[in-house]
């Protein structure tokens, strides 16, 4: 039986081959009588599954030497704690708000530092970037955030700014949790890179950190410690028990993703999905996208009904076509279809088809 195309902004789709092959492995891993769930993360069966995790995902990313690599608990949302409570120096860090993620990140780091919004794009309903050269930033911030795809507003930077062109020397942190994986990485402009699994690696549970081994070490006093990137790192993300459930999965996904033929592949790939979900809205009357040309994410596509009282009727269509989860976020309403890694061109297409075959006869 065919399984549904799965739209889910996340936790979202995940490879149906990984998912077999973890199901095959759920009662016994390789022999050992026990599943995943239940070894010890310090047993060489584990440490085996961990250490190829680590490998593949810095070979996949093209993580350069003097970068770390964790695996922790904690979510996106996690990270917007952890990462002023380990960089801010309780100083001043700089914000660029794109849209709902990087505005909740700048809100929580006000507990930590002080905050300055080098720019916004607020006034114009997210659906723009605002140009690096008009950010207002502070002469000596102790970072500059961004959310370089923005999941529910579906604005992506398709270039990491050049904080040095800019005359900053602040290291810039990234939230690539919606877009990691999906396209190549410019480290030479990133300081620290986080990311929840459950957008484009795998299950819920596990937070990707990459961060350049110079910004360790300068945690405030009160980060806990099980969140302090620098004991983390020299634990190798086993100072405590980390989620070893899904970073087994996430270590299937990096295996397929190099099956696939790698992050270049997936790339590609990526961008004839979204010309192809992009090309059939532009060219309905029925559909619309209100994000700028240029700063449209290749990963999640809001998109309205002009009619928005055909609203129940498409998403029933939908489901009744087997896609799933096209019911956009709370607060923007409308529809978003969420193309990741996972969902094959065939997927889009169909979605595609559908969406033609409703206008036709339902509007
Ligand atoms: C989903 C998401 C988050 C939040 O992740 P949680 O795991 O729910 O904390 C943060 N940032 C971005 C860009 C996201 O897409």
């Amino acid at each position: 039986m065919k399984r549904p195309y799965n739209f889910s902004a996340g936790p979202a789709a995940i490879p149906e081959e990984v998912l077999t092959l973890a199901a095959s492995e759920m009662l016994d891993w390789h022999g050992s009588g026990m599943s995943v769930m239940e070894m010890s993360h310090r047993g060489k069966e584990f440490t085996s599954i961990y250490a190829q995790a680590h490998t593949d995902i810095r070979e996949l990313l093209a993580i350069p030497d003097n970068f770390k690599v964790l695996f922790m608990q904690g979510g996106g949302l996690g990270e917007n704690a952890i990462v002023p409570l380990n960089l801010s120096r309780a100083s001043t860090v700089d914000f660029v708000v794109t849209g709902s993620w990087s505005q909740k990140s700048q809100q929580e780091a006000r507990k930590y530092c002080s905050v300055n919004i080098a720019a916004s794009n607020e006034a114009q309903g997210y659906t723009t970037r605002p140009a690096p050269a008009s950010w207002r930033l502070s002469s000596q911030p102790s970072y500059v955030h961004i959310c370089s795809n923005e999941t529910i507003h579906g604005v992506e930077f398709h270039q990491l700014p050049d904080l040095k062109a800019m005359g900053c020397d602040a290291p810039l942190v990234i939230d690539f949790s919606s877009h990691v994986a999906s396209r190549s990485v410019d480290w030479s402009r990133v300081g620290l890179a986080f990311g929840g699994a459950q957008k484009n690696l795998g299950p819920a549970g596990m937070t990707l950190v990459v961060v350049r081994e110079d910004l360790l070490g300068h945690a405030l006093p009160v980060c806990p410690s099980a969140f302090d990137y620098r004991l983390v790192a020299d634990n190798q993300s086993m100072y405590n028990t980390p989620p070893t459930y899904a970073i087994y999965l996430a270590g299937l996904v990096f295996q397929w993703l190099k099956r696939q033929g790698g992050v270049a592949a997936m790339e590609a790939r990526n961008i004839a999905k979204a010309e192809l979900l992009y090309q059939a809205i532009d060219s309905s009357q029925l559909y619309v996208n209100k994000v700028a040309q240029d700063c449209r994410s290749r990963m999640n596509v809001p998109f309205f009904l002009r009619d928005e009282s055909r609203n129940e009727a498409f998403l029933s269509g939908a489901n009744a076509n087997g896609l799933l989860q096209l019911k956009g976020h709370k607060s923007v309403g409308g529809m978003r279809a969420s193309i990741y890694n996972a969902m094959p061109i065939a997927g889009v297409q169909a979605l595609v088809d559908y969406m033609r075959e409703f206008e036709r006869t339902q509007s």
